[in-house]
């Protein structure tokens, strides 16, 4: 019998390296990102209706919306559409990833529509097909759809897996506040801006070289958010000094992830941060399609 319901991992993304070399003519910027996804993740169950044209979600968060503003509806109609399939789809997400956080929530949910209806509806796409797609939800849509360590360019659209991290924990912290990605890019100065040495970033990981990695990391959006939130650069700091070899803010913020290869040291970490941040998390480098590397 045909297979009519599917439920797919959908983990959360960090932007090891992040810089916009220049601005398209339609004010997209151009993006040069170092993204890995990470094992704290939403699930999206996902259900196709024969009988039905409705899509519709729900989700177990109070603050997301669940008709077309949400990105999970619109991976959902856009592939739809692209394949005129007569079918309804309802979804059904859990959601773990904070929202407007700077870790790719909505797309990553989004990739995973993409990546579940395309297994319910044979479609038979690759990875890349479905990245094109899914381009046109969002910008972090196509790494979504891979969900593995990768140089990312172009306007998102351009995905190449870098292959696996040297091993290493995370700890995250999310502040109160949330950001909205658009009001950050509109004030990207690019006179003035810090480039990052993104292809440095990508060597060091290709070469296994941890030591070479964390001195490359950086994110060009960082002074900007922090200007206006500045708990970025006190959380940042503090990461440090307790130890992180690296600590920066993911994507357009406000989250902060610092990283180290001594799983007893992130621990610690988070748990000195507990009493200062909103929400603190400890998590390893997540690989869609293989096992990932965990610290003991
Ligand atoms: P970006 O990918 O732009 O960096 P983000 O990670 O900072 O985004 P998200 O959690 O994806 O933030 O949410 C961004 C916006 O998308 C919010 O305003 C939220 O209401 C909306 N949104 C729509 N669908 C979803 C979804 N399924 N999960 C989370 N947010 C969603």
């Amino acid at each position: 019998m045909k297979q009519m319901e599917i439920s797919e991992k959908a983990p959360a993304k960090l932007n090891f390296s992040l810089d916009t070399p220049f601005r398209h003519q339609n004010g997209e910027p151009e993006w040069k990102m170092v993204m890995i996804a990470v094992d704290l993740a939403d699930y999206v169950h996902i259900k196709t209706l024969p009988d039905s044209r409705e899509i519709t979600v729900s989700t177990n968060s109070g603050f997301l919306p669940s008709d077309q503003r949400n990105l999970a509806y619109q991976a959902a109609k856009v592939l739809r559409d692209h394949y005129c399939i007569n079918e309804g789809v309802e979804i059904v997400i859990d959601k773990n990833i904070p929202v407007a956080a700077g870790m790719g929530g909505g797309s990553s949910d989004a990739a995973a529509v993409l990546r579940g209806l395309n297994r319910l509806w044979d479609l038979g796409l690759t990875k890349a097909q479905l990245a094109k797609i899914g381009l046109e939800i969002d910008s972090d849509v196509p790494f979504c759809v891979y969900s593995e360590p990768a140089l990312v360019t172009g306007k998102g659209e351009i995905v190449t897996p870098i292959g696996p991290l040297p091993p290493l924990k995370i700890v995250i912290a999310k502040p109160r506040d949330s950001v909205s990605t658009p009001s950050i890019l509109r004030r990207i100065n690019y006179g003035k801006i810090t480039h990052q040495d993104v292809d440095g970033v990508v060597a060091a990981i290709k070469a296994g070289n941890y030591e070479q990695m964390v001195t490359k990391m950086g994110n060009t959006l960082e002074a900007i958010t922090a200007e206006r939130h500045p708990d970025i650069l006190r959380i940042k700091q503090k990461m440090l000094k307790f130890g992180c070899d690296a600590a920066q803010m993911s994507g357009s913020g406000p989250t902060v992830f610092g990283i180290s290869q001594k799983s007893s040291r992130i621990q610690h970490i988070y748990n000195s941060l507990r009493g200062f941040c909103h929400e603190v998390y400890v998590v390893t480098p997540y690989n869609l399609d293989k096992q990932n590397t965990c610290l003991k």
